[in-house]
């Protein structure tokens, strides 16, 4: 399809009928980007002082923290009113329940869940605002790249749920009236990969877009194999959901020749940050308000965020699980957005199996996460291919429920001797990366 036609017209029609105002909220950050630093922080202010009001009249969690620490305007109070908050935890939201939605029901909230590469799977609630600024800041941070909203797109992406559930009529529609097409991101055979290769060599999209991992991966393949990407090259290459290494983004840059630029968010804490040309993480200021948890000496720590378009079920002082650093300095591109300086997010490890195909690692993390009272895990394959999951449970696995997770586990990886472990507590490597998926097999 028309790229202009699909911006100008399939676009914004299709985000309108799923009630979400993508393009509008697009233009504004486009607007918002060059204004000066002072301007921008005046912004974000606003948002907050809003946010904490909003918290304050409609979500019991937050108006019972207000008032224990006797803080009667929260709007008045702004940022040192969420100083006096203590950080949000998983187990909070999963323990806390409805406290945590907004009373009035307003946004309508949609159900979802996340955490899949953390270790530790959260059920949560979101709404059609927070998802829209969401989107609209992912578009923004590709624009600095030179790609446009509605041009061709190519998302390397893999929740078998999500997958199973898209008909062909929505595959016909993603891909002739929104110029997305989706490429399964687990099993990756060499025959599926040469599949790749061929597909964005013909098709020829501007964006590849998905799991570092995986782009890797296909990179790997093209250098592999005599059958290249011929003279196709996208602008750009924008990574998620784990951390990007240095060795996969040489390679990436090496094979596709276009820059490589990491993104930084997840659905529950929203879009955080975006590499922009210069190669630094910019914070998406006009949609979360990030912190630094008691930083150690050279100002690393925990990183907190609040999400200051998510009405429906607010995050305040989320503990995202990823440890960071902000900048002093603006960055030299230009952009008035607070530069995250360092992050150590996830790293985790692609997986193997018993026919020797590779496995992405969130395939066995989406089987896993079905188990209701699941808390936490740590999913290790050894050399020799067999597989221990350590679990943390609410409560114990019965017999029954605990063959089907093996036998669930078994269709993902072949047969291979798998072993769930129960334990009381998991002990996070503190040392910077959190590997939840660690793999010795090759
Ligand atoms: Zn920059």
């Amino acid at each position: 399809m028309n790229e202009f036609l699909v911006r100008r017209l399939w676009l914004p029609l299709h985000e309108r009928l799923r009630g979400r105002e993508t393009l509008r909220h697009y233009s504004d950050l486009k607007a918002s980007e060059v204004w000066d630093a002072p301007r921008l922080e005046a912004l974000r202010l606003r948002k907050l002082c809003r946010l904490l009001a909003h918290c304050q009249t409609q979500v019991p969690y937050y108006r019972a923290l207000f008032a224990q620490a006797g803080i009667k305007d929260a709007a008045a109070s702004g940022a040192q009113a969420l100083r006096e908050f203590p950080p949000l935890e998983r187990d909070t939201i999963r323990s806390g329940g409805d406290a945590l939605l907004a009373e009035s029901g307003h946004p309508p909230r949609l159900r979802a869940n996340t955490g899949g590469s953390s270790g530790s799977p959260l059920v949560f609630q979101t709404d059609l605002v927070k998802e829209a600024r969401h989107n609209a800041h992912k578009l923004r941070a590709r624009s600095w790249f030179g790609v446009l909203p509605g041009q061709r797109q190519v998302d390397f992406w893999g929740s078998p749920i999500e997958l199973s559930k898209q008909s062909r009529l929505r595959v016909f529609k993603d891909r002739y009236f929104l110029n997305q097409v989706l490429l399964s991101a687990f099993n990756l055979t060499a025959q599926r990969l040469d599949g790749y290769v061929t597909f964005l060599a013909k098709y020829r999209p501007r964006l590849v877009y998905g799991y570092p991992t995986v782009i890797y991966r296909v990179a790997q393949h093209v250098l592999e194999r005599s059958a290249g990407l011929g003279r196709y090259r996208p602008r750009l290459v924008a990574c998620t959901s784990e951390m990007l290494l240095e060795h996969q983004r040489e390679t990436i840059r090496q094979v596709f020749d276009c820059p490589v630029a990491n993104e930084y968010g997840s659905r529950d804490g929203g879009l955080i940050a975006h590499e922009c040309p210069a190669g630094q993480l910019h914070i998406a200021a006009e949609h979360v308000w990030l912190e630094v948890d008691q930083p150690d000496a050279d100002g690393v720590g925990d990183l907190l965020v609040t999400n200051l378009d998510g009405y429906g079920m607010p995050f305040v002082r989320y503990r995202l699980g990823d440890r960071g650093r902000l900048a002093d300095a603006p960055c030299r591109c230009g952009l008035p957005l607070p530069v995250l300086a360092e992050l150590q997010g996830r790293a985790n490890d692609m997986l193997v199996g018993a026919d020797g195909r590779q496995i992405h690692s969130l395939a066995p993390i989406y089987v896993l996460r079905e188990i209701a009272q699941l808390q936490q895990f740590r999913l290790h394959q050894r050399a020799d291919r067999s597989v221990s999951v350590e679990l943390v449970l609410s409560r114990p696995l019965l017999a029954g429920a605990r063959q089907d997770m093996v036998r669930r586990l078994q269709a993902v990886f072949g047969e291979l001797p798998i072993e769930l472990i129960e334990r009381d507590t998991i002990p996070p490597e503190k040392s910077g990366k959190y590997r939840w998926v660690i793999s010795d097999a090759v």
